[in-house]
């Protein structure tokens, strides 16, 4: 395929560029567990577990078979079920949303800031306020997540958290290897879930995840609820658990992929810089968080208005510039999920929705492909 100019389509996400850089470490992984074949929580999966929890500044980390299944053992090791209340951004991925129903409680949508995109305290406040003034649910837990790989306030929603009694987690998902304040996030929260989707800074090669905490009670019962709820026997059943552990080979490639991490994270970066310098006059970009260093899951511009951005898409496409969009539909606003929603209206969520746009910012960009990225949005 070749587009207007030319050359030749750039990808959004380059996983095949990305495994010939590191082909030789992977290899060596990868046959290392061919080798001793332990596919199941494997000698990776420990190995991984303790380079994850180090660099996340946590005491303990739990590999589990995705994110999603990661928000779902720390909200079953808490009880979270019907009657609950599960505050949560309503401008995030659908993950973060359908464990609390599925465990029988009820997502509270809460609205975004419009700059940081991240969870808005004071919608946060007032979404509360008004659960504990109807009385019919029990405010019960807040999820921070930290979109597009920035973090959220977690020193406010630490405040708030204590000054109601909720326990608070961090859907941490689009940003492990993002510092808050100066240190690494891995332990804003009482527990921290990861993923390692292809798409997400630190993927893999199919689903992953992990859950980081400074809690060596929840640790062992995440442990024990990745396993069937086992206990200290093989065949001893505590309590309901699932099927989610990480595999090893899974665990294999991430360790290989972990020695080149911080290069990619500033690689992902200086693309991030350039796009904003290329791009601030004519778009609103990113902005600049006091103490906080994204870790570029995704790169969002926003335009004017709908319009605007499908002409935008289209110039680029043209341009061969691939583009995405996250997320087109607030989740209160989700066919599935509208039903659960209260009908407040969160503006921001709702006009964010309707003028993001997302650029390519994966580590394996050229400056050249970069320049091309920026004058396709520019037209
Ligand atoms: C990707 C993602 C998840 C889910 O992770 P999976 O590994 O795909 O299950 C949860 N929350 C957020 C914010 C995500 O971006």
């Amino acid at each position: 395929m070749t587009t207007t100019s030319g050359a030749p389509p750039i990808a959004f996400l380059d996983l095949p560029a990305q495994q010939k850089r590191i082909g030789a470490k992977l290899k060596q992984r990868v046959d290392a567990v061919m080798e001793h074949c332990r596919f199941v929580l494997g000698p990776e999966v420990t190995e991984l577990e303790e380079k994850l929890a180090a660099y996340g500044g946590a005491a303990h980390c739990v590999g589990v078979s995705s994110g999603t299944d990661a928000i779902q053992i720390v909200m079953m090791a808490e009880n979270i079920g019907p009657g609950d209340a599960v505050f949560l951004p309503a401008f995030t991925y659908t993950a973060t949303a359908e464990v609390p129903l599925l465990l029988g409680a009820t997502p509270v949508f809460v609205d975004v800031d419009p700059e940081t995109f991240q969870i808005d305290p004071v919608s946060l406040r007032e979404r509360i306020e008004k659960v504990r003034k109807e009385g019919r649910l029990k405010p019960r837990a807040i999820v921070g997540v930290d979109l597009f790989g920035l973090p959220a306030p977690w020193e406010v929603l630490r405040q708030i958290a204590a000054e109601y009694e909720l326990f608070l987690m961090d859907d941490c998902a689009q940003a492990f290897g993002a510092s808050y304040q100066g240190h690494k996030l891995g332990h804003e929260a009482v527990a921290t879930t990861l993923s390692f989707f292809p798409s997400k800074p630190l993927g893999g090669y199919g689903d992953g995840g992990a859950i980081l905490t400074n809690d060596a009670d929840r640790a062992e019962l995440y442990r024990s609820l990745r396993t069937h709820g086992e206990g200290g026997t093989r065949y001893e059943v505590l309590r309901t658990g699932m099927n989610g552990r990480l595999d090893t080979l899974q665990a294999a490639v991430l360790l290989a992929k972990l020695e080149g991490f911080e290069e990619e994270l500033i690689r992902r970066d200086e693309i991030a810089q350039a796009y904003t310098a290329g791009l601030e006059d004519i778009v609103a970009t990113p902005v600049d968080v006091e103490d906080s260093q994204s870790a570029w899951a995704i790169y969002s511009i926003l335009l004017r208005d709908t319009d605007e951005r499908m002409e935008t898409q289209a110039r680029m496409k043209a341009a061969g510039v691939p583009s995405a969009i996250y997320y087109p539909l607030p989740l209160h606003k989700q066919p599935a999920y509208r039903r659960h929603h209260d009908g407040v209206a969160l503006p921001v969520s709702e006009s964010l929705a309707g003028r993001i746009l997302a650029l390519p910012v994966h580590p394996e960009l050229t400056d050249a492909e970069v320049a091309r990225v920026i004058a396709a949005v520019r037209g």
